[in-house]
């Protein structure tokens, strides 16, 4: 950029969705849009119109087909998922018939019914408050441009002749594909989330993504200098010297850093006094596994099954989740597979099933209760898991327990199961662990007596701190309020690991708590000792597992429990870290 004004370094907040950081020029990447009210004119012939959207159709199969063909090659099966169920979702006949049904109704082009239906289900999708919604919206709009593009005959340009970080409004699996690997340093959308399918691809592709939400692909020029940190999820336009100076240095650190992380890897989570740590891993996609096998967890501590049912917008058949659960537990290398039955409600809504017009959503009917309200969906799923527990070693979680009615009630559902699946002629295996989360203040302060009736434990400190402070995990305007290093919070997780520990049962963290670092120390003072951690994170948490004395740990314990706030306890935590795990930090005054 020549003017002096449009050089000024511009440093903008946004989501960091796939961790590392990427220094290089920007390719502004513009798919392809075009306006409804362009394609309003009235189409001659409709069953011509109908032809030529059944052939854009074919061609979009096809390319479908081809980006998975060539994913499949460059990174297995790994992203598989992503490309069948939009593959699935344009096979659809409801959807060949709605669109035949708009040309003939509307006497409009094929492009004009295209986008009329398919703008119609994105919108419906990206309007709802629930992320794993929103960000299904993108697919639907990625396969709406595509089947434009082929009706035009347009073709788009993914050649990249030099190293780039690519700038998009979205980036559909297939545009992510699409790009010659080799020159991708990044990603930077205006849309997205971390679970959108794009970030998905690039945290396995081990790129780094930014989502920056304020339409930032409509400013940056091609060749424009960019800085994206997907740790901190800080973008920088046009860096000064000292900046780029500065993050090229954080790079290098972290990519050496994580390399010896990697590398160190390998030896066995034991604290420094040699007390033996499980590190399990947490999951909400089968290909994911390729990840708990890379890094090497100690099994899967958390399935999150609703993941399953939001991915599609519908509930899979007893069928469709046994295959899936018997994948995962045939082709978990070591240790066990915990399966959490579904965790809907809440902000995870599902069309049609789930209340979306609930004044309390957190307080209403989610996860346990809204399962035990829906038998029809609920017995399915504890079907599927009990077939998978014939190939594997599986156990289920019951998220968001309240009260020991709510698993007494469970236990008789999955007695009634069984029984119903070995008169089928079924061989269940004679014992199933069942375990719940302890995530309600309720559940943590009765977890003694929940202790008797179960046979683990699993906080989830996402929600218990959300409960336990009255503090919406969702809503900006109280984030600053919402902190798992508060004391009524850790009091709760604390008094929790001491039932389980009482009951002689395994308790395990599976909440975001355990991979902060700073809270690792405090988790093995309390006594736990399995965590489970998304995949990525655990080579960091093994490191400071490794370089730890639990005497230490309990010493700092013993200190936090003198002091009063979150922040003093959180910052009581770093310091710890830098003492003891100096090279990890990757400094936030570092940047
Ligand atoms: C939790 O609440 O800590 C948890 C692991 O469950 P989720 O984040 O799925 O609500
Ligand atoms: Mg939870």
């Amino acid at each position: 950029m020549k003017n002096k004004e449009s050089t000024k370094q511009i440093i903008i907040k946004g989501l960091a969705t796939a961790p590392g950081i990427a220094v290089g020029s920007a390719y502004v990447f513009k798919p392809f849009a075009i306006n409804l009210t362009e394609l309003d004119s009235v189409a001659p012939s409709a069953e011509e119109e109908c032809e030529q959207f059944k052939t854009a159709r074919a061609k979009v199969l096809e390319q479908l087909k081809f980006a998975s063909k060539q994913s499949l090659e460059s990174y297995g099966d790994e992203f598989s998922d992503i490309f069948d169920s939009q593959i699935a979702f344009l096979k659809d006949t409801l959807l060949l018939e709605e669109i035949s049904a708009k040309i003939y109704e509307s006497n409009q082009s094929a492009a004009y019914a295209v986008t009329a239906v398919l703008s119609q289900k994105s919108n419906h999708f990206i309007n709802l408050e629930n992320r794993y919604f929103r960000e299904r919206a993108f697919d639907i709009i990625d396969l709406k441009q595509k089947l434009l593009m082929a009706l035009f005959g347009i073709k788009i340009d993914y050649h990249l002749t030099a190293p780039s970080i690519i700038i998009s409004e979205n980036l559909s699996p297939t545009d992510t594909v699409n790009f010659n690997r080799n020159l991708i340093l990044g990603f930077l959308t205006d849309q997205g989330g971390k679970t959108s399918h794009s970030a998905i691809l690039a945290r396995g592709l081990k790129i780094p993504s930014v989502v920056n939400g304020k339409g930032l692909s409509k400013v940056i020029k091609n060749g424009d200098e960019i800085i994206l940190d997907g740790f901190e999820g800080t973008i920088v336009i046009n860096p000064e010297p000292e900046t780029r100076g500065r993050y090229l240095e954080l790079k290098e650190n972290y990519g050496q850093r994580q390399a010896v992380l990697v590398a160190e890897n390998v030896k066995e989570a034991v604290t420094k006094d040699n007390t033996k740590i499980n590190l399990l891993a947490n999951i909400e996609f089968a290909h994911e596994l390729s990840e708990v096998t890379g890094y090497d967890a100690d099994g899967i501590g958390l399935f999150r099954t609703e993941a399953l049912f939001i991915e599609n917008n519908s509930v899979p058949s007893e069928q469709e989740q046994f295959k899936i659960y018997k994948k995962i537990a045939k082709s978990l290398e070591k240790g066990f597979f915990v399966i959490r039955t579904i965790d809907l409600g809440g902000d995870k809504l599902l069309e049609g099933l789930t209340d979306a017009e609930e004044s309390n959503p957190f307080l209403g009917w989610r996860a346990i209760r809204f399962c035990l309200d829906n038998p029809q969906i609920f017995k399915p799923q504890l079907r599927a898991i009990l077939r998978a527990s014939a190939h594997g070693n599986v156990r289920i979680l019951l998220p968001m327990i309240s009260s020991i009615s709510e698993i007494l009630q469970v236990k008789e559902l999955l007695s009634e199961t069984r029984h119903e699946l070995q008169t089928k002629g079924f061989k269940i295996p004679s014992k199933v662990e069942l375990g719940v989360m302890i995530e309600t203040p309720s559940a943590a302060i009765m977890a003694p007596t929940i202790g008797k009736y179960v046979d683990f434990l699993s906080i989830g400190s996402n929600d218990l701190t959300q409960y336990t402070l009255a503090v919406d995990r969702t809503n900006s305007k109280v984030a600053h309020s919402y902190s798992s290093f508060d004391p009524a919070v850790i009091r709760l997780m604390h008094s929790a690991t001491n039932a389980g520990i009482a009951n002689n049962i395994p308790v395990s963290i599976c909440g975001e708590f355990a991979s902060v670092p700073s809270a690792v120390p405090l988790l093995l003072a309390m006594g736990l000792r399995s965590l489970s951690v998304t995949p990525h994170f655990i080579p960091r948490i093994k490191k400071i597992i490794r370089s730890v004395h639990i005497k230490s740990c309990i010493k700092l314990y013993d200190k936090i429990q003198t002091l009063h706030s979150a922040s003093e306890i959180e910052h009581e935590c770093d310091e710890f870290i830098q003492t003891h795990v100096p090279e990890l930090s990757i400094s936030k005054e570092d940047i």
